[in-house]
């Protein structure tokens, strides 16, 4: 995950670079266990500062709501509970409708409540065993989830959220929403796997990000030009695993079978206009597989592209990147 943070983030800082270094600011900060980069286009450094403040307050806010280790948060407070929570936060709703409704549109590919088997693998890798039949069969889904207009209720008490394939993306949304509504002429937020960028560039270039080859930390698959309020969301199943027996499992589950997602697939990276939409479909069409990503595509129930990356180094696009992926 770190790797890949710092690799957009190098290869967004290149194309940043044909313009004078004196006309844009950057802050690094570091949230969610992840490195932030903020990138703005302007000569005034009050100015820079106060909005750094400013993202600064946005993701502690939204850290402390979603984040599943903080005690206080209101996600940890859901999976604490045997009921579930009244009021959530505007922000936590927002997300939570997303994640229902992308978690309903893939069939369950995307399921927020995937907390109990992501800590089932965590505690197998340190035990260094592979989780039982019993085990697997305990975990609950998103259907014992329930969305009100005011409340966020399970209807067993084993079921747990984990917001870690959607909240990022959720995020930055957040920060380019405020972002937008600085005077400046543009910027770029790197966040971990997920870009987004707004306004323009001084020189008028477009904004060009290199997409990692989930082969080699290194090396790179091609170069996405990403329009002003579009985020990229990137999943691969390199970013975070635990070794059992001496074998990688890695953190993208298929909650059909409780298993990491076994499809082919290497990495996907996926456009869309909103972040928690880019993120949380990056790891459903990973879990899906190219096959049926590509029907999912073709059926028009989100607006999307993406890049898929197979383990055999095949590098696939949809139609709408042709001309902007090379
Ligand atoms: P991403 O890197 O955005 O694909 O998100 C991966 C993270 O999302 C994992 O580290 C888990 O915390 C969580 N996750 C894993 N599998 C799923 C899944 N099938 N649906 C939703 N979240 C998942
Ligand atoms: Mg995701």
């Amino acid at each position: 995950m770190k790797k890949i943070a710092l690799l957009l983030g190098l290869c967004l800082c290149l194309s940043v670079c044909g313009c004078r270094r004196e006309t844009s600011r950057s802050a690094t900060l570091y949230f969610m266990d992840t490195l932030i980069t903020v990138t703005l286009y302007t000569e005034d450094d009050d100015l820079a500062d106060v909005i750094f403040a400013e993202c600064r307050t946005i993701l502690t806010d939204l850290e402390d709501l979603w984040s599943r280790h903080r005690e206080e948060s209101e996600i940890a407070r859901f999976n604490a509970d045997g009921q579930g929570i009244d009021c959530p936060d505007a922000r936590t709703h927002a997300l939570l409708e997303t994640a229902l409704a992308v978690a309903q549109a893939t069939d369950g590919a995307f399921d927020p409540t995937i907390a109990p088997l992501v800590s089932l693998w965590e505690r197998c890798g340190e035990e260094d065993r592979l989780p039982t039949e019993q085990e697997l069969s305990a975990v609950r889904g998103y259907s014992y989830l329930t969305l009100g207009e005011s409340s966020l209720f399970k209807s067993d008490p084993a079921v747990q959220l984990d917001l870690g394939g959607i909240g990022k993306g959720a995020a930055i949304s957040h920060l380019i929403d405020y972002l937008e509504s600085c005077e400046v002429r543009g910027g770029l937020v790197s966040f971990g796997s997920n870009v987004a960028v707004f306004g323009e560039k001084p020189d008028g270039t477009d904004f060009r990000v290199a997409l990692r080859d989930p082969k080699d930390a290194h090396g790179t698959v091609g170069t996405l030009t990403l329009r002003t309020g579009e985020i990229l969301s990137v999943s691969g199943d390199y970013e975070r695993y635990v070794t059992i027996g001496g074998a990688r499992y890695h953190h993208i589950l298929d909650p059909k079978t409780g298993y990491p997602a076994d499809t082919g697939l290497a990495s996907v990276a996926l456009v869309a206009k909103d972040g928690a939409v880019a993120d949380a479909l990056s790891t459903a069409l990973f879990v899906m597989g190219q096959e049926d990503a590509m029907a999912f595509y073709r059926s028009g129930v989100y607006a999307f592209e993406a890049v898929f990356v197979a383990h055999d180094g095949t590098v696939t696009v949809t139609d709408g990147l042709t001309d902007r992926f090379e």
